[in-house]
C-alpha cells in the first residue's frame, strides 16, 4: 500500500497553527462554568495572597482563569488576602467638584 501525498485541502485543514493563537482566550477554570475566562487567579503562597489580575497571556502553575462573574465572586482562603489589579487605567474616577 503506497501512501498517499496529502492532498492541499488536507494541508490546510490539517494543521494547528490557528489553533496556537487563539490561546489567550481560555475558558473559566471552574467546573460547569463554559464562560470565556477575563481575569487570571494566582496564589502566591509565600505572602499568602491571591492575586486577581487581567488575564495572563498563558497559563501559569498555580494560576486559574476565572470569568467575569467567579472573579466577581472568588474569595481568598482564611487568613488570606486579596489584591484585585483592574486593567482599566482609565477608567473615570470620581471627579471632584471643582469649585462648586
Ligand atoms: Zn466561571
Amino acid at each position: 500500500m503506497v501512501r498517499a501525498a496529502p492532498s492541499d485541502d488536507e494541508i490546510v485543514t490539517g494543521g494547528c497553527a490557528y489553533d496556537a493563537r487563539v490561546v489567550s482566550i481560555r475558558p473559566c477554570s471552574r467546573q460547569m462554568c463554559r464562560a470565556p475566562a477575563v481575569a487570571t487567579l494566582t496564589y502566591v503562597y509565600a505572602d499568602s495572597m491571591a492575586v486577581l489580575g487581567p488575564l495572563s497571556a498563558s497559563a501559569e502553575p498555580h494560576s486559574y482563569d476565572l470569568c467575569e462573574h467567579h472573579s466577581d465572586r472568588m474569595s481568598a482562603p482564611k487568613g488570606w488576602s486579596v489584591l484585585r489589579i483592574t486593567e482599566h487605567h482609565d477608567e473615570p474616577t470620581r471627579t471632584p467638584l471643582y469649585g462648586a
